[in-house]
Order: structure tokens, then C-alpha cells, then sequence
């Protein structure tokens, strides 16, 4: 290992730590966010181009910003840089203004966004990318910008990122309702997430991901009423996902009912009747998705 170089952008970390037991880096990098690596991975990743790389630092940086770490390995990589590539620049603008939103924790406050470091965050391959997209939100009128470089979120911004909606839900917004649990992330970030947005272009909203001071429960049911969909994964059986399907049902919306299948056969009475999108892998669960979403989601006028 040279130095302390982040094994992505080569910027030198903040933190870099090593388990020899499970032969895997723990990395700390102000552009890349948390994340961690094989050893393997680290000496010999599968592709290792400039547009790879920023991919992967994309992925890590934005799941550091949505409270997850992740495992960067030789069987993942090329997935996980796939998920951030061929970005539209429309999803891109939306993702300063989910950052903005995520960083400003009322209306009117203040945040910068500092375009060498923060990159990564909206799948912009370089900070040159990443003005053009800010000056874009700004000249659109979803963010302000102070004469210090400070930015501040439009009221117009907060609409776009969080409409207001009457009861037929917001066209577009789907809401993901799965576990918390960190051994799922992979499967919201890498299957769930890229197919409800690179593969068709809409927005997905899954709670572990907001950042909110509000009660927790009167958000989810407010977020659930704005989404025009939801995906509802079973896996782990937690309580709260049975729950939140079957209000989203209750509201009329189109409920996308998926399992890993190793849980398969514990599926509760009241939902193995419907079908459900049984998935082994990010990779497959994120196919099945798009093709369900398809086939069975009236796509929001554009
Ligand atoms: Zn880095």
C-alpha cells in the first residue's frame, strides 16, 4: 500500500484502517465518504478507468450520505459503478437538490457545496461537472446563491423535492419499504434503488436515506401518501414493512411485493397470496424490478 492515498480518487484520507482477519479496509475520504474494500479489490480492482472510478466513488459517497457503508469487492464492483453511470442529467439535478434539502436541516438555512469534494455526491465526473449542475439548480431558481458562496434552497426547490400533493400521490415518487438492516443495503443500493432510477427514471424514497427532525412515523405515512408506488420488500419480515404495504393498499397505490428467497417460505398469510418478486441477488432483484415497473407503473408525463 502506498501511503494513505484513497484507493478511488488518490485523494489522501482522513482515515485508513485495516482487519486482517476479514482482510478488508476501512476508509475514511472527504470526496468518497466512508466505505470499505477488500484487500483483493483494493490490489487488483476489475476495471479501473477514470469513469469506473468516479462511478464507485459516486456509490460510496452517496450511501456514506444515506447512512450506509459499502463493501467494495471484486464480485460487486462492476455493479456497484454501473448503478452511477449513464446518470441523466435531470436525475443528476435532482440529486443537488436531495443533497441540498439533506444538508439544509430547515427552510432558509444556509450550506455550501464545495464542487473538488462534493462531486461524487450528484454522479458529476468532475468538480467542472458538478458547477455546471449547482449553476443549473441556480439559474432555475431551485437554489439561491449568496454572495459567499453560500447556497440556500429555494421554495421552489423544496416543492420539487418534496411536493405537496393531493391524494393521488405524486407521479413518480415511489416509496421503498424494507428493513433497516445493514446487510440490505446492498439490495436497496445496487438493486431497488438504480432500477426505480437509472433503468426508469423515477424518483425512489426509502426513510433509512432522509435526513428529518420530524416524528418518524408521521412522515412515513405523509411519504407513503405522496408516493405514486411502493416497493415493498419482505426480506427479514420486519413488522413495519407488512405495515406500510398494507396502507399504501389501503390509499389505493400500486404496491411492488419482492422477498429474497431465502425468506421466501416465511412470508406472512396475508401477503403470499400476491405475487411477489423473488430475488438471490441485487443484480437480479434490480432486472425483475425495471421489468415490473414497466410493465405495471403508468411512467409520469415528462
Ligand atoms: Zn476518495
Amino acid at each position: 500500500m502506498t501511503g494513505t492515498a484513497c484507493f478511488l480518487c488518490g485523494l489522501e484520507t482522513d482515515d485508513i484502517s485495516q482487519d486482517f482477519d476479514t482482510r478488508v479496509y476501512f476508509v475514511r475520504c472527504r470526496r468518497c465518504g466512508e466505505y470499505r474494500i477488500t484487500m483483493e479489490c483494493s490490489s487488483n480492482p476489475r476495471s479501473a478507468d477514470e469513469t469506473t472510478l468516479a462511478a464507485i466513488s459516486a456509490a460510496t459517497r452517496q450511501a456514506a450520505e444515506s447512512h450506509s457503508t459499502l463493501l467494495l469487492r471484486t464480485d460487486n464492483w462492476d455493479q456497484v459503478a454501473a448503478a452511477h453511470k449513464n446518470t441523466p442529467v435531470r436525475q443528476k439535478v435532482l440529486k443537488v437538490l436531495r443533497y441540498s434539502a439533506a444538508k439544509s436541516r430547515s427552510p432558509g438555512e444556509f450550506f455550501r457545496i464545495q464542487e473538488d469534494f462534493d462531486y461524487p455526491a450528484f454522479d458529476a465526473a468532475s468538480p467542472q461537472e458538478c458547477r455546471f449542475l449547482v449553476s443549473h439548480a441556480t439559474d432555475s431558481g431551485y437554489l439561491e446563491s449568496m454572495s459567499d458562496d453560500a447556497l440556500t434552497l429555494t421554495v421552489k426547490g423544496w416543492d420539487a423535492v418534496e411536493p405537496l400533493t393531493g391524494t393521488a400521490g405524486t407521479p413518480g415518487r415511489c416509496f421503498v419499504a424494507m428493513s433497516f438492516a445493514e446487510q440490505l443495503d446492498e439490495a436497496y443500493l445496487l438493486g431497488i434503488k438504480p432500477a426505480v432510477e437509472q433503468d426508469c427514471g423515477l424518483l425512489a424514497i426509502r426513510m433509512k436515506e432522509l435526513h428529518h427532525n420530524d416524528d418518524i412515523c408521521d412522515r412515513l405515512l405523509s411519504e407513503i401518501r405522496q408516493a405514486q408506488f411502493v416497493i415493498a420488500d419482505f426480506t427479514g419480515h420486519r413488522n413495519g414493512v407488512y405495515y406500510e404495504a398494507g396502507f399504501a393498499r389501503a390509499l389505493g397505490r400500486d404496491v411492488i411485493n419482492c422477498c429474497r428467497d431465502t425468506d421466501f417460505d416465511l412470508l406472512h398469510f396475508d401477503t403470499n397470496h400476491l405475487s411477489h418478486i423473488k430475488w438471490k441477488m441485487p443484480q437480479d432483484l434490480r432486472q425483475q424490478l425495471t421489468d415490473r415497473i414497466r410493465a405495471t407503473i403508468v411512467a409520469p408525463a415528462k
